[in-house]
């Protein structure tokens, strides 16, 4: 998984990108057009950038060469039309890692964005199936955690358990007792304020600010709901 910026003006392509990487389980941000694309891919180092060639405000050219002189080697995978400039991008003379011609399709660009992340080793060589929940990749199946700096991150396997509960119900109040029922199975008769404890330690896991809880957020009256 990564975090992938697609600087795209036409919102219809933006929107249908950013689903198909999600479904890939990667981060998304959204650009459209070329100084807001230019300022996100400063502020958001990502670790590839899909950039469309036409863009208002500043062309895809622009914001490749602007990226490049200001040192960044975030890897770049240009989407052109039929006819564009396509030897420009190719001669390397922007830095761009790659181009794709429009109409292409998804499985087609999807494959591209692999190869250049491995290739440039953005991907991170762990195997297991990694999520990003909160400020943290998560691997449930392992019971593995790593923050955004790849340090490993020490959960309880009861907080990996109550965080898989949550993430795969995103969005939906979850109730004290159903996440007792679900997580603990009353087996240790726990309380429901065993369950508002770990939500407080997985707080201050996942959370960038525990204090101002973004991803599990308090449901007065029910209990706790998953932002993704
Ligand atoms: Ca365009």
């Amino acid at each position: 998984m990564a975090r992938i910026l697609v600087i795209e003006d036409e919102r219809g392509m933006a929107y249908g990108l950013r689903d198909n990487f999600e479904f890939d389980g990667h981060e998304v941000a959204l650009a459209f057009d070329g100084e807001e694309g230019l300022r996100k891919a400063t502020e958001l180092s990502p670790d590839l950038i899909i950039l469309d060639l036409m863009l208002p405000k500043k062309s895809g050219f622009d914001v490749c060469r602007e990226l490049r002189a200001a040192g960044s080697n975030t890897p770049i995978i240009m989407l052109t039309a039929r006819g564009q400039e396509i030897d420009k991008v190719l001669g390397l003379e922007l830095g761009a890692d790659d181009y794709i011609t429009k109409p292409f399709s998804v499985r087609e660009l999807l494959a591209r964005v692999k190869a250049v992340l491995r290739r440039t080793g953005e991907v991170s060589s762990v195997s297991g199936n990694w999520r990003r929940v909160g400020r943290l990749l998560v691997d449930f199946e392992h019971y593995q955690a790593q923050d955004e700096r790849g340090r490993e991150v020490e959960m309880s396997v009861k907080e990996f358990d109550l965080l898989n509960y949550l993430v795969n119900h995103p969005g939906k109040a979850v109730s004290r007792d159903e996440l007792l029922d679900k997580v603990w199975g009353y087996d240790n008769f726990p309380t429901s304020r065993t369950v508002d404890n770990f939500v407080v330690k997985l707080r201050k896991k996942i959370e960038v600010d525990p204090s101002k809880p973004r991803r599990i957020l308090t449901v007065h009256g029910v209990g706790y709901k998953y932002v993704p």
